[in-house]
């Protein structure tokens, strides 16, 4: 076993967020640039974007989990990762399913979805950044039974975090770990600047769930 340098938050330019020169290849350059051996591609309510990042990965020998970060009803962001992306793409039809509106790109910026040369594919329309009509619950327990990692995003930040919006962390809802982010201006937009070390075998979400739960001799590093 050995550490995996790992950055489990990323946006590409699909978020209405991120800057748009974040495409998956670039986002793929940019973590090996930084070091980094894992990198979840955890778009606003989406996951467009993940299979282009993924076929650029496996050409350029670092690991994409699959993910999608999710605004539940409760304005709640949570971070679901996956094992491939068929359960990512499963967990984005639920939520498609659950979220209304159109996106506005002049208040909220553009939502690219992008192929793995680098080219434009088209432009998401829905509203991305919005609340899906998807309880707490319902988000973790479809995360669940799609077999993926639920971790509560950046629970210090004063929004969208499951403190700021419930105030407590619910005794019964089963994540697999929370993100502690470090202080910043604008969403997680810097690559690699925050990483996390997991002391795993290999560079997957199996291993990356044991190393969550302090199994099997794996753990988080920090
Ligand atoms: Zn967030
Ligand atoms: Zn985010």
């Amino acid at each position: 076993m050995k550490a995996f340098r790992a950055d489990l938050h990323i946006h590409s330019c699909l978020s209405p967020c991120a800057d748009l020169d974040m495409s998956p290849k670039a986002i793929v350059e940019k973590s090996l640039e930084e070091g980094l051996d894992i990198v979840a591609l955890c778009d606003h309510n989406s996951a467009e974007n993940v299979g282009a990042a993924i076929r650029v990965a496996t050409k350029r020998g670092i690991t994409v989990i699959p993910g999608m970060e999710i605004n539940t009803k409760e304005e709640v962001h949570i971070l679901a990762l996956f094992e491939g992306e068929a359960q990512a793409l499963d967990m984005q039809r639920t939520v498609y399913s659950h979220l209304q509106g159109t996106n506005r790109p002049e208040l909220f910026g553009d939502q690219v979805v992008a192929n793995e040369l680098d080219e434009v594919e088209g432009f998401n329309d829905r509203l991305l950044i919005g609340a899906t009509g998807l309880t707490l619950q319902e988000v973790i327990g479809e995360i669940h039974n799609l077999g993926g990692l639920c971790i509560a995003s950046h629970i210090d930040r004063p929004s969208y975090s499951l403190l700021s919006q419930l105030g407590f962390v619910p005794p019964d809802i089963k994540l697999n770990g929370v993100e502690i982010s470090r202080p910043m201006q604008r969403e997680e937009i810097d690559i690699g600047k925050a990483f996390t070390s997991f002391f795993i075998e290999a560079p997957n979400l199996k291993e990356l769930g044991l190393a969550l739960e302090g199994k099997d001799d794996r753990k988080v590093l920090g």
